[in-house]
């Protein structure tokens, strides 16, 4: 994390950034998120991912703290921190703090805004070689579309997925692969690209997004369906995606070989057309 982080219309030393013990945010994960990749010191698709966040809010019913100038005002600030390398972006609103706990407490709050900046510090090279996955039945709440802090059932998810050795949970609800516990899921089956459609069952990322766009330029053809169990075992090749890790193949799954246990070549092609994009975006600033 840099130094300086925003909190309420101020930019604080990281250290001396502190929110009420009453926030909504704090006793109740009352409260939406976005995570933002920053290129070059730029960020990445910015207009969706504060769209999403404004969806957020607008489920969660709170009041947006910002219009997207505010928002672009307060990003710019924060990226003059920047350094070189990839960073992320990390944007809270809560509904606020109250004076106690009380449950049922929805309006007359001043939103918590907290937002900052961390360096990105993965090895993208050893995680394109391919990550194994776990299938484990989503536990998780029925409106996965809000991006909320409320991730216990996410992360309890991963946990069990770290815990067996595998590096993502792929979830299953009704049967059928909806997503990651923290990314999104695509399939390769039967010559097209498979991913499921982006309801209530999963986050709809802004990576998916970027990749159905990215396969749409390639000619590939892409349906918006969610793989069948029964499916899963046939499909050659498999990534999930998201802001942080990009697009990433899942070459072994429940311990098996994903197609040739080896990054495929329609995976290969989307990492390379994503690289392309990203390379246009930093030469771009
Ligand atoms: N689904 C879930 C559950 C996630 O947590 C994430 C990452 N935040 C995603 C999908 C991918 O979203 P994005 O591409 O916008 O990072």
């Amino acid at each position: 994390m840099h130094d300086t982080v925003y909190l309420d219309g101020r930019f604080v030393a990281a250290a001396e950034a502190k929110v009420s013990v009453f926030d909504r945010g704090f006793l109740f994960g009352d409260a939406a998120y976005e995570v933002i990749p920053v290129y070059g010191g730029r960020v990445f698709r910015p207009a969706q991912h504060l769209g999403r966040l404004g969806a957020s809010l607008a489920e969660l019913g709170i009041a947006p703290p910002h219009d997207e100038a505010g928002w672009n005002a307060i990003i710019a600030r924060l990226l003059a921190q920047a350094g070189p390398g990839e960073q992320s972006l990390y944007i809270q609103v809560s509904r606020g703090a109250d004076t106690g706990r009380e449950a049922a407490r929805f309006a007359g709050l001043t939103p918590t805004v907290f937002a900052m900046l961390e360096p990105v510090a993965l090895d993208r090279a050893a995680l394109r070689r391919g990550i194994s996955a776990v299938l484990l039945e989503d536990t998780r709440w029925h409106n996965c579309h809000v991006k909320s802090t409320s991730l216990l059932g996410n992360l309890l998810l991963r946990r069990r997925a770290l815990e067996s050795g595998a590096a993502e949970a792929l979830l299953v609800r009704d049967g059928e692969l909806t997503e990651g516990s923290s990314s999104n899921v695509f399939a390769v089956l039967d010559g097209a690209l498979r991913t499921a459609p982006a309801d209530r069952r999963i986050l709809r990322g802004i990576t998916r997004d970027v990749v159905l766009e990215l396969a749409a330029g390639c000619g590939i053809p892409v349906v918006e369906r969610a793989l069948a169990l029964g499916e899963v075992a046939r499909a050659g090749e498999m990534f999930i995606c998201s802001s942080t890790r990009e697009i990433v193949p899942v070459t072994r799954l429940d311990r098996s070989a994903v197609g040739d246990g080896e990054p495929g070549p329609v995976t290969q092609r989307l990492i390379a057309a994503f690289d392309a994009l990203k390379r246009d975006f930093v030469e771009a600033a």
